[in-house]
């Protein structure tokens, strides 16, 4: 059965917006995925006023029958696939995709926390997921 889950795409490093869309395609080609929304980009600066460049985010919303681990990994390729390096936390990035919330669900994992922890402090994420609450929420 389809699932909801957010998506939070975020890049601050070359062609922004192009990742972002690459990004999109990306999701939307995934099996057994549908993207049903997609928020308005956004430039944000970075987090904990680390030096730099601003970001661009966005979030999607996808309908999708692919379990939360199978869909970290489906990002995690499309990261690789935008030739994101993974260096520094936080680290500039052509590409980072976060999974914000899946369903109801709740899962505390090492290596997958889910909703996403970073959410009650990121205002963005918050007002991305109120642009998107007329698909579902
Ligand atoms: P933040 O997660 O605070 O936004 P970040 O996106 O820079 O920081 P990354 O380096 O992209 O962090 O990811 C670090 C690890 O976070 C990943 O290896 C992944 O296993 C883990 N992780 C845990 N929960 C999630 C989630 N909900 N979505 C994406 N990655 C997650
Ligand atoms: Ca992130
Ligand atoms: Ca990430």
């Amino acid at each position: 059965m389809a699932e909801l889950a957010w998506i939070a795409l975020g890049s601050n490093l070359g062609d922004r917006a192009g990742y972002l869309a690459a990004a999109r395609a990306a999701l939307a080609a995934l099996p057994d995925t549908a993207l049903v929304g997609a928020s308005a980009v956004e430039e944000t600066a970075p987090l904990e006023g680390k030096a730099q460049p601003a970001y661009l985010n966005q979030m999607v919303l996808l309908e999708t029958a692919l379990e939360p681990r199978a869909l970290l990994h489906a990002c995690q390729e499309i990261e690789r696939a935008a030739g994101r390096s993974r260096g520094e936390h936080w680290g500039s990035r052509t590409l980072d995709l976060d999974i914000v919330r899946y369903g109801e669900r709740v899962i505390a994992e090492p290596d997958l926390v889910i909703p996403h922890p970073g959410l009650p402090r990121r205002d963005f994420w918050r007002r991305e997921l109120a642009e998107l609450s007329s698909h579902g929420r």
